[in-house]
């Protein structure tokens, strides 16, 4: 307790910290039973092309629906994986099951991807280019089928490392995406020094983007900030068709977002893919 309170800068016990604490020991307890239960699950979001309409991938997204059969957010319940190591587990299970799913869904002349969030815990590990390399082979996948999904805060493993591990990653045709652009301790100079396929807005600066005013100007800059650092950049969180043609207007090349499909399970993953033009 004195703990806590000291880090929320209280002098005195705070019942707030000590109910936030509870709570959060709490999930971890319930998580880790629903990984041994084998109970997470993966929804799936198409992404794609602007200019095209057609759909160029999806992405893995965490799904934990609880044995009362509450869904709890992986927004909520992925930093608690994060702070206890729970993720590096989960992750691995992640990268194995995304490419699984997509092994299942794509023709032999397909490329369609698969995008995987990566927690920077799991990119931390000294075997994670084994856990992505065993990952493809299980699914029997190219390289050019994984899009890994990391944000700015990767930048605390240290730039050198993390670049070298890009590096390696890029050369073997997996693609790496910059999620959440924006939201984080950004810096200019470090995003320029990330080597990366993709940079993906954050759904804030999309819905900004109709706001008008300061916000959006922000949001205006992104598009071709990501352009002239070589990156393709992905809307996240399009919800509007005036959103997408702002979007189309500023040169943004993919989409994803409810306007679209919303995360949805394995099986409707499959019917929306028949019934839409694939890449
Ligand atoms: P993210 O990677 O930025 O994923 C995008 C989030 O935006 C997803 O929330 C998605 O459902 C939501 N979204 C997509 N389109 C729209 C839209 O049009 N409107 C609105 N309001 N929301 C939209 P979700 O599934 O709740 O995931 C939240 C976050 O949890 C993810 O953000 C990601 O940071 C994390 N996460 C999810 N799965 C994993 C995973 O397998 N590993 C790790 N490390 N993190 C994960
Ligand atoms: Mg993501
Ligand atoms: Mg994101
Ligand atoms: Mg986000």
């Amino acid at each position: 307790q004195a703990k806590s309170a000291g880090q929320s800068g209280a002098q005195y016990y705070s019942p707030e910290v000590g109910e936030a604490t509870r709570r959060s020991t709490r999930l971890l307890h319930d998580l880790r039973l629903a990984v041994d239960r084998e109970q997470l699950q993966l929804a799936f979001q198409p992404q794609l092309s602007l200019a095209s309409g057609r759909a160029v991938g999806a992405e893995a997204l965490l799904r934990w629906q609880t044995e009362e059969g509450r869904f709890v957010s992986p927004a909520q319940f992925v930093p608690v994986a994060e702070q206890s190591g729970l993720i590096v587990r989960i992750g691995r299970w992640v990268l194995r099951a995304a490419l699984q799913a997509l092994a299942r869904l794509r023709a032999p002349d397909s490329r369609l991807r698969m995008a995987v969030n990566v927690s920077p815990l799991q990119f931390a590990q000294a075997d994670f280019l084994d856990q992505v390399d065993e990952a493809l082979a299980l699914a029997q996948l190219p390289p050019q089928a994984l899009e890994l999904e990391i944000t700015e805060s990767v930048a605390m493993l240290g730039l050198e490392r993390v670049t070298g591990l890009l590096h390696e990653i890029r050369a073997r045709g997996i693609a790496v995406a910059i999620d959440d652009f924006g939201t984080g301790f950004s810096s200019l100079s470090y995003l320029d020094r990330l080597p990366a396929d993709r940079l993906k807005i954050d759904r804030a600066f999309v819905s900004a983007l109709e706001a008008g005013g300061g916000g959006a100007r922000v949001a205006e800059m992104i598009v071709p900030l990501g352009r002239r650092l070589g990156m393709q950049v992905l809307a996240e969180g399009v919800e509007t068709p005036n959103q997408a043609g702002l979007l189309r207007q500023l040169g943004c090349d993919e989409v994803q977002g409810y306007l679209y499909a919303k995360p949805m399970a394995f099986d409707a993953l499959g019917r929306w893919l028949a019934a839409h033009p694939c890449d």
